[in-house]
């Protein structure tokens, strides 16, 4: 029988756990605080907030990022917004029902605690950013605008257009700045975090590469916390930022961190499709668009045939000849359906030869209704720097009038298909936050904690905000009231001059492979791999091949890479096969988790388990749980550890999105 893990989660109804665990939590002696040291790896969303806020409370904080600045982290891509249970438009939203709306989201694999936590906080954050001066757009009378995403019937996501990463990130670093000023944060911009230092079992400092000088330094700790960010980089082309990779989090469970869900990776519906094999980033569409656009295919097949030569024009189509799928089929929910269930949909159109553009994956997303019925000006209030955004790419300009039909004007329409997007997966945490290495934390992304299967759209604004503003400085304090006794750990403890030499072996093997690929020619191959066998249909065959495939290919990489220039200094390909290094253990893991999940739920779609309308079937009798993995070495398979799901406050159902 697997072994299973307890997540800590207090006693007692749902409503209660937090605020009892903040009563009852042991604070560390306010005097004690200006002693400790916490590392902080990472400044995007939850990384910046929780450095500034551990600062605030009186830790000593260093907070490390790979940009040359905190405003440079990923979180900045964010466009569509964030979910708050504020209930600003009197539709009937609540922190239940944002609760109930994410367990439901997630395919009810969540951990049900952390999620009602989350709903809970979920108001405060709005506070907190509007104090900090964070521009959300507004009414005409001043107070705050809200718009709807999927999986939601309230409207509840707060936005700053289509930037509002990038706007609470920097109200996050203002909130930082004040902290560096005050002396309390020390940053750490262009170095990354190679490895955690654990001792005597306990995670107690980091060894970091100075990615300009090439250095490696030492860094001790009472507590480090990692904030790095998701694995979607793994299938080569998604739309995160360049950047964005896994190393720390790879490395920390190469040092006993169980990995969680690895399987559930989210595919977003509106991306824009690829158009060729010379792309090495994919843009996505906010979902925000999806308030006001109509996603649609051809309901004939010489329509889509004539499409996909070149010979007709979607504004060619009339509205009688068009099949709003979505609407079609979820009349409840129609274009506003979840993520994973609006891209399986797309796919499912595509895969009968439905689909629009000449390789034949793509769909529309078409804004003509919404211009007829509030105008062009409008649209542009909501979405200007998308549909910019879009036309800079594609050269066509969503809102420019293309035809007339019977009295009905359609203007061009969008073309867009699913990308890999965001990893609900990731390091396992407790209620706390904590790893299953104690004094080390993750947060934001990069851990695995309340998306269950599949994130709404606006969540991870909200998680990564809430663990660094609200959560995290709570509970860390549990395990560093024990630390107040310990002194800081000296850098020249053998644990970290083992850690920092085995970074350096790597290093150098990588640098003396000398074979004859790049690190990117790997990396795309490796990429699709993943997608084709690992990516939004899965089958047992399919995963198997998959892993062999990604074995295959990990021998060429220690083969026959090629990495130029040396570790001294700047050496950007020397840090991406670092990453593609880890990339291939998180790979595998993806693969393991998905093999080893006979069912399907939110991103995780195995063919073999689908109801005959094509929707995901869960198992809930044999797979309600938590699958966290252990790293066992380097040529041996993980294990398999289970936490058990229990739900006291929402019943286990099937999702519907229909009525
Ligand atoms: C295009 C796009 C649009 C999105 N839109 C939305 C939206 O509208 N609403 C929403 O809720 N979510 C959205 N998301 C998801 C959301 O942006 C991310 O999940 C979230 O920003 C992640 O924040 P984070 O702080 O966990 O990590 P990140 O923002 O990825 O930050 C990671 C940080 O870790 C640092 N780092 C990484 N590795 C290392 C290392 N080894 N050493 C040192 N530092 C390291 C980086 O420098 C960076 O500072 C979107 C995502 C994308 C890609």
């Amino acid at each position: 029988m697997a072994k299973t893990i307890d997540s800590r989660i207090p006693e007692g109804p749902i409503s209660e756990k937090w605020s009892n665990y903040k009563a009852h939590q042991r604070l560390v002696n306010p005097k004690n605080k200006l002693k400790l040291d916490v590392i902080v790896v990472g400044t995007g969303l939850a990384g910046a907030s929780a450095a500034a806020s551990l600062a605030e409370m009186g830790f000593n904080v260093y907070n490390f990022c790979i940009q040359d600045s905190p405003r440079r982290a990923h979180s900045i891509a964010a466009q569509g917004g964030i979910n708050a249970a504020k209930n600003y438009q009197n539709d009937g939203d609540s922190v239940y029902r944002l609760f109930y709306d994410t367990v439901k989201g997630g395919d009810y694999r969540a951990r049900e605690a952390n999620v009602y936590r989350l709903a809970e906080v979920s108001n405060n954050i709005i506070d907190q950013c509007v104090a900090q001066g964070v521009p959300f757009a507004r009414e005409y009378g001043g107070t705050l605008a809200n718009r709807s995403f999927g999986g939601a019937q309230v409207s509840r996501t707060f936005y700053a257009k289509g930037q509002t990463g990038q706007q609470l990130l920097l109200g996050a670093y203002s909130a930082l700045s004040a902290q560096v000023q005050a002396g309390k944060v020390k940053l750490y911009t262009r170095y990354e975090m190679e490895d955690v230092v654990i001792v005597d079992g306990k995670a107690r400092g980091i060894i970091a590469k100075n990615l300009v000088t090439g250095k490696l330094e030492r860094f001790s700790a009472n507590a480090v916390v990692i904030a790095t960010g998701g694995y979607g980089n793994a299938y080569f082309l998604s739309t995160n930022a360049m950047g964005c990779n896994c190393t720390a989090a790879v490395q920390c469970y190469r040092k006993g961190a169980y990995m969680a869900n690895p399987s559930y990776v989210q595919i977003h519906p509106t991306c824009i499709p690829v158009h060729g094999d010379k792309q090495s980033k994919l843009t996505l569409m906010s979902e925000s668009l999806r308030n006001d656009g109509r996603i649609w295919v051809p309901k004939k097949i010489e329509d889509a045939k004539a499409l996909q030569a070149g010979t007709k024009e979607g504004w060619e189509i009339p509205e009688e000849d068009r099949d709003y799928y979505l609407e079609r089929r979820y009349p409840a929910f129609g274009n506003l359906v979840p993520r994973d269930v609006a891209s399986r949909a797309a796919k499912e159109r595509c895969d009968k030869g439905f689909g629009v553009n000449n390789t034949g994956l793509a769909v529309f997303l078409d804004f003509s209704e919404s211009i007829n019925r509030l105008g062009l000006d409008a649209m542009k209030q909501r979405y200007g720097n998308l549909f910019d955004m879009y036309e800079e790419i594609t050269d066509v300009y969503p809102g420019d009038l293309a035809n007339e039909i019977n009295g009905v004007k359609y203007y061009k329409p969008m073309m867009i298909y699913p990308a890999i997007h965001y990893t609900m997966g990731g390091v396992w945490v407790d209620y706390e936050l904590q790893t299953s290495i104690p004094g080390l934390f993750a947060i934001g992304e990069c851990n695995f904690s309340d998306h269950g299967a599949n994130r709404l759209g606006a969540s991870a604004l909200m998680q990564g905000l809430a663990d660094g503003y609200f959560v995290l400085p709570y509970t860390i304090q549990n395990y560093l009231a024990d630390q107040s006794l310990w002194p800081r750990v000296s850098t020249d403890l053998p644990e970290f001059a083992e850690t920092e030499k085995a970074v350096d072996a790597e290093l150098d093997r990588l640098l003396n492979i000398k074979g004859k690929r790049s690190v990117d020619s790997i990396h795309k191959e490796l990429g699709h791999i993943m997608w084709e066998y690992v990516g939004m249909g899965r089958t047992a065959e399919g995963l198997k091949t998959g892993i062999q495939k990604m074995k295959e290919l990990q021998k060429e990489f220690d083969t026959n890479l090629f990495v130029p220039g040396t570790k001294d200094g700047l050496n950007v390909e020397l840090d991406k096969a670092i990453h593609l290094r880890d990339f291939f253990t998180m790979g595998e893991l993806v693969a393991h988790d998905a093999l080893s999940r006979n069912e399907s739920c939110g991103g995780h779609f195995r063919e073999e388990y689908q109801t005959e309308e094509g929707e995901a079937k869960r198992d809930d009798e044999n797979f309600f749980y938590v699958g966290c993995w252990e790293y066992k070495g380097a040529d041996k398979d993980p294990e398999l550890i289970k936490e058990p799901l229990e739900y006291e406050a929402i019943k286990v159902q099937t999702r519907n999105y229909k009525n």
